[in-house]
């Protein structure tokens, strides 16, 4: 991507609105846009992080096995009817009609479409477990939005939905989603934490929200610091082994985590002073067993191998993808700006042209812009006529990994440098052994 043709709005001065850091780089670097209270568009450059966060969620979904489909935002108010939460959930749920007057309303989860789905087809154990998800904006009327997407109206989420036939097997589906959300949040560059939650308006037994720890948080969290050791499973997980993947929930549940919500006061003092955590935090995760909260009202029931019909066991896993971005900036950033991971990054590598006219620094951007392109790298090529300094001071803000600087003293002796944004260190090499370390 050139940059002198694409659509990146970047603001000179801090935008006042913005309370936390992430909101501030997010507004400032033209990731998004507020366009009512609440609710975004994601500007190309964001658009670009948001669908690398979407798409490692979407692996470790796969590799867990959970099966993808996609259900609308819009619901008729006739199935929330059906399980009796139409009435429960109160303010936060947009109601709208349409033009026949039958009452619809924006989707803030997804317990009773899915349900829906799955009494239409699925009648034997034999086909089960079954888990779908899908990736759907959804629409909450918080009555504070705020922090931009961390806290919006109008937000993504990947949810998902476990069907078993038994208890055991749910539990075994609510170990698989605990497995692949450790995966997930570290391959993001996170650490989170799994905390015992309570299950609020979604409802049910066995729960846990996935925590990162930070200032800005709005949650109020309690835990072991053994926690920022533990070994994440690794890509040999294997999803259908029950006992292995109940040792890892008991490793991640063995020590004690919870949020001001299921905070237990003597349990915490037990912990010794030095080993206690008491801190900030941001929900990005949360996953629910709620047995047959919904599958009883509604009717999803399977035939068991006893030739008897039983109501399925169910559980429902939410991650928040446009609240990971900003969560990830909070984590990831210094006085310049954002230090996006490698695995989410925008680009891979920004080439930078100090002297942008100068012939010998055009042609040597260019082969490297098409070298590294070809290679199948996302490369953003900065080719403004801009001081060098402005394109620095970009660079930096924005928070490519890498960055490829072209200039019109070194590129004389074939030369250009790699600067690597997290830890700022440099290196001189030729042309041809930078499209060698980075294609
Ligand atoms: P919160 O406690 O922050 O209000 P929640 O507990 O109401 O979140 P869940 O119903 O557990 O949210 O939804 C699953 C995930 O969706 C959350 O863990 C979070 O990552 C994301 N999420 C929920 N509400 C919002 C929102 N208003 N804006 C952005 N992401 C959200
Ligand atoms: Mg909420
Ligand atoms: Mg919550
Ligand atoms: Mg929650």
């Amino acid at each position: 991507m050139r940059l002198s043709r694409y659509f990146m709005p970047i603001l000179k001065e801090n935008p006042k609105e913005a309370e936390i850091v992430s909101h501030r780089l997010m507004l400032r670097t033209g990731m998004i846009r507020q366009q009512s209270q609440g609710i975004y568009s994601w500007l190309p450059l964001g658009k670009r992080v948001l669908d690398k966060v979407n798409a490692i969620i979407r692996e470790e979904q796969n590799r867990s096995g959970a099966i993808e489909l996609l259900m609308p935002t819009l619901q008729s108010a006739e199935l929330w009817q059906e399980s009796g939460r139409y009435d429960a959930y109160g303010k936060e749920m947009l109601r709208i009609k349409d033009r026949q007057d039958r009452p619809m309303l924006y989707g803030p989860t997804n317990e009773e479409m899915v349900t829906d789905i799955f009494r239409s087809y699925v009648k034997s154990y034999k086909d089960l477990p079954l888990n779908l998800y899908h990736i759907q904006l959804k629409f909450r009327d918080e009555i504070r939005p705020r922090f931009g997407t961390m806290r919006s109206r109008e937000f993504m989420m990947k949810d998902a939905y476990s069907f078993d036939l038994t208890l055991e097997g749910a539990v075994h589906a609510y170990n698989k989603m605990f497995t692949a959300y450790l995966r997930t949040f570290n391959r993001l560059g996170l650490r989170a934490i799994p905390m015992r939650a309570d299950t609020g308006p979604i409802g049910g037994k066995l729960s846990h929200e996935f925590i990162i720890l930070a200032d800005t948080g709005e949650s109020e969290v309690f835990c072991h610091k053994d926690f920022v050791n533990f070994d994440i499973p690794g890509d040999d997980t294997n999803f259908d082994d029950v006992a292995g993947l109940k040792a890892i929930f008991d490793k991640w549940t063995s020590v004690y985590a919870a949020t001001s919500e299921m905070h237990d006061e003597a349990a915490f003092n037990a912990i010794p002073e030095g080993e206690r955590l008491s801190a900030r935090g941001i929900e990005v995760g949360h996953i629910f067993y709620f047995g047959t909260k919904y599958s009883e009202p509604m009717g999803a029931k399977v035939q068991g191998p006893d030739g008897k019909e039983h109501p399925v066991h169910m559980g429902s896993y939410g991650i928040g993808p446009t609240r990971l971005v900003p969560a990830i900036i909070e984590a990831s950033h210094d006085e310049n700006g954002i230090i996006w991971p490698d695995s989410v990054a925008p680009f891979d590598v920004v080439v930078i042209n100090m002297k942008a006219g100068d012939q010998a620094c055009d042609e040597a951007c260019e082969t490297v812009y098409a070298a590294l392109s070809k290679a199948g790298k996302d490369v953003l090529f900065d080719d403004r006529d801009e001081r060098a300094g402005t394109k620095f001071a970009t660079a930096d803000l924005i928070g490519v990994p890498v960055q490829l600087i072209v200039g019109p003293r070194s590129i004389a002796s074939g030369e250009v440098e790699l600067k690597n944004r997290k830890t700022g260190a440099r290196e001189t090499m030729t042309v041809e052994a930078a499209i060698k370390r980075l294609a």
